[in-house]
Formats: C-alpha cells, sequence, structure tokens
C-alpha cells in the first residue's frame, strides 16, 4: 500500500514505513490474520476471549433499543462525563468538573491522537518510555515532533532515574507515560512517578499519562500520577473501557485534566472523529458505577491467567520476566536457540500452533537489536485456551 506525506512519515515513526515506500499493517493486524489464517491461538493482539458483564452489555442493548442512536454531545454524553469523574474521586481521590476536565473520545488512540496533534509542534520534543506503544511513535512523527525514549531495562523494566533526567530537556513539550505497560507489564513505582513530575516542572513539560489498564493491576494499587502533589495542572489522563469491561470493540475512551488543555484536545478531536459510540456511553457509564467487587475480580482472575502462561511458558524453557499488570507477558526465546523473535512468531504457528508478537515491534531500531530474541504473550485469554497453548507451547523446548 503506497502513502504519501504526513501519514508516510507516521508510518516511518510506527516503524511501519518499507524502503520502497510502501507500509505494512501493524504487527498487530499482521499477527491476528496470521492466527485466523493459521487456525493457531491468538496471544498476539490483545483482545480477551469473552464478554464482559452482564449489566454493561445490557445497558448497551438498552440504549439501542431506546433510540440512543444518533450523534451524542461533542464532549460525551452527560451520564458518562460524570460516571468518569465519580470514578476518579472514588478510586483515586480526583475531584473533576464532569463538564469542564472530561472528554470522551473514540478509544484511548483517539484521546492519544488529538493530545499529541494539538499539543506538539514542529520539531517539541516528545519523551516516551522505549519499548512503546506503536502508535506513540506514529503520532509524534505525524505531529513533526521529535521522539526521545527512555529505555525500560531487564529484567523489571523499569526506567533508570538517570536516563529519565538525561531524555527530559527544555526541548520537551510532552513526558507521555503508560503505566501500566504494554507490552512489558510493568507498573512505575511512586518514586519514577514523582521524578516525571519534577522534571516536568523543572523543564516546564507536560505529561500525558495511558492508563488503560489502571483496573488490571495485580499485587498493588494503581497510582495515576494526576493524584502526585504538583501533577494536576500539567497532567492529560488517559483511560478507555475496552480493557477494564472485555469490550476492546466497543471504543469509547476519555481524557481527564484542566479545562484549557481539555478544551485544545477538544478542538482536534471535533475534526478526527467528532463524537462516536452513542449507545456504548450509557453502558460504560453503568460499568464505572459496577461495586467494587467487580473491578477486584477482574484484576484476581488474570492475575491466575498470568500465572497460568508464564508458567508454561517457563517449562517450555523460555526466560519469563515478572508482569505486574495488563494483558501481557513477556519471554525470553534465546534459551531455546531463537534469537530473532520476528522470525520465530512467524515460525510459531507451524511450531506450536500459538501466534505471539515480538518485542522489537515496540521499539526503535536500536533497542529493537539488543531485544531481538524478546516476544509479548497475551493472557487475557480463558484458562483452557491458555492450558492448551502452554501444553503446545511445550514442543519448542523438545
Ligand atoms: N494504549 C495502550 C497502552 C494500549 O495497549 C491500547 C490498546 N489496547 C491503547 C492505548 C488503545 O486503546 P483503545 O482501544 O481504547 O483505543
Ligand atoms: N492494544 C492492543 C495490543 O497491544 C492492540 C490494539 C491494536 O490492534 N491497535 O495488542
Amino acid at each position: 500500500m503506497s502513502i504519501t506525506g504526513s501519514w508516510q512519515r507516521a508510518a516511518d515513526g510506527a516503524g511501519l514505513l518499507s524502503p520502497d515506500g510502501t507500509i505494512r499493517a501493524t504487527i498487530f493486524a499482521e499477527m491476528s490474520a496470521l492466527a485466523e489464517a493459521t487456525g493457531a491461538i491468538n496471544l498476539g493482539q490483545g483482545f480477551p476471549d469473552e464478554d464482559g458483564p452482564d449489566e454493561v452489555l445490557a445497558a448497551a442493548r438498552e440504549a439501542i433499543k431506546n433510540g440512543m442512536n444518533q450523534y451524542p454531545p461533542g464532549r460525551g454524553t452527560a451520564e458518562l462525563r460524570t460516571a468518569i469523574a465519580e470514578h476518579q474521586k472514588r478510586f483515586y481521590g480526583i475531584e473533576l468538573d464532569a463538564d469542564r476536565e472530561v472528554l470522551v473520545t473514540a478509544g484511548a488512540t483517539e484521546a492519544l491522537a488529538a493530545t499529541i496533534l494539538g499539543l506538539v509542534d514542529d520539531g517539541d520534543e516528545v519523551v516516551t518510555l522505549e519499548p512503546f506503544y506503536d502508535a506513540y511513535g506514529a503520532l509524534i512523527s505525524l505531529s513533526r515532533g521529535e521522539h526521545r525514549t527512555v529505555t525500560l531495562r531487564l529484567p523489571d523494566f523499569l526506567p533508570d532515574h538517570d536516563d529519565l533526567r538525561a531524555a527530559v530537556t527544555d526541548r520537551t513539550r510532552l513526558i507521555v507515560i503508560n503505566t501500566p505497560h504494554n507490552p512489558t507489564g510493568a507498573v512505575l513505582p511512586l518514586d519514577t512517578l514523582e521524578l516525571i513530575v519534577e522534571l516536568a516542572h523543572e523543564h516546564d513539560a507536560l505529561i500525558v499519562t495511558d492508563e488503560v489498564y489502571e483496573h488490571l493491576v495485580f499485587d498493588q494499587r494503581h497510582i495515576p500520577i494526576a493524584s502526585l502533589p504538583g501533577a494536576w495542572e500539567r497532567t492529560l489522563t488517559i483511560s478507555s473501557g475496552g480493557k477494564t469491561f472485555s469490550a476492546t470493540g466497543w471504543k469509547i475512551g476519555w481524557i481527564t485534566g484542566p479545562a484549557k488543555l481539555i478544551t485544545a484536545v477538544l478542538s482536534v478531536k471535533q475534526f478526527l472523529t467528532y463524537v462516536n459510540g452513542a449507545p456504548f456511553q450509557p453502558a460504560i457509564a453503568t460499568g464505572l458505577a459496577l461495586p467494587d467487587t467487580f473491578f477486584d475480580t477482574i484484576a484476581g482472575v488474570l492475575k491466575q491467567k498470568r500465572d497460568v502462561l508464564s508458567a508454561g511458558l517457563s517449562k517450555a524453557g523460555l526466560e519469563v520476566f515478572p508482569s505486574e499488570a495488563g494483558y501481557f507477558v513477556v519471554a525470553d526465546a534465546a534459551p531455546l536457540g531463537y534469537d530473532d523473535a520476528v522470525t520465530l512468531c512467524r515460525e510459531l504457528p507451524d511450531l506450536a500452533g500459538v501466534v505471539a508478537v515480538p518485542i522489537s515491534a515496540f521499539c526503535h531500531d536500536e533497542l529493537a537489536g539488543e531485544y531481538s530474541s524478546l516476544v509479548r504473550f497475551a493472557f487475557c485469554k480463558r484458562f483452557e485456551v491458555l492450558e492448551l497453548a502452554a501444553a503446545q507451547l511445550a514442543r519448542l523446548g523438545r
């Protein structure tokens, strides 16, 4: 597929531009297509294979039945904005004005897009962690920003504080963090979050925090950076109903922060999708108001799934890194003699009837080389699927 201009730049930023100017599909699309074509178990793209809570599904059906089928308001329905504000207060003690400080978006992806396109000017530096979610690289390139990264170091995939200090400068416009982190399952500790707030002040940068896995943290509590002293006025917090309510196809996301910044994001968002998902908005509002037991249970179940898959990967002979949260676990295939995870992932359907994603897809060239044997596996699947995948992966070691 050939494209031109700014989108070519975007593809380049996401590592998807071929030397002849054509772009490739994202690694998630490629690997899901491979799973489809081969019948292999899809532990590549992160989406659950079971529906979320009945109340949430019923609320969407009810909304369609009741005629919520036209454009919702530009900022999102009042009901959902209020539910988001109440959620932030209930879980994190963050008080929001639902009319000015909350914006509903087409998934977290649109919130990221409108934020980066709205706030980054030619040559502004944007700092992210690396590995990074592919959309970050694409959007930074599209906005003509300069992408600077801070490497997440093995074995816990946390950033070194000196690396963070070196990456953030007076040229930094945005510090984009993602905690809990895709693809590594890392959770940024409090002292790292505090340092990021300090650096944002020192260099007059804004913080953008992608917290789509906020409710999928296993043994600790999620700390939104916006809740730290001095953070609020320079932080935009992004989340989404996709992961929490197992509804990744609904694409209801949101962004919260100071009214002035939200208005800047809205000014771009109104020309991207304008609005989306009218009947899903009340459904996600229903989900956000579910009792604590729901939120505790989803994290607990996912933790057990992590354990099943991690044990299977270890047994198969891979070196498994700890995953503290989210949908994914990273494993090193080098102990099995596979140094190139891209090749391994293409062969994995044949070798083990499983699809996974190479970590290099989340890295610029240099780190892609260093992390070339690392593979991301998704564990947001039914127990029997994970057990079958684990049994099939055991073939790798034979
Ligand atoms: N950020 C991260 C870290 C993600 O993993 C994803 C995808 N699941 C997104 C953003 C996109 O979220 P959404 O589907 O709500 O657009
Ligand atoms: N967030 C999902 C993942 O990391 C993929 C979403 C997508 O396909 N863009 O697997």
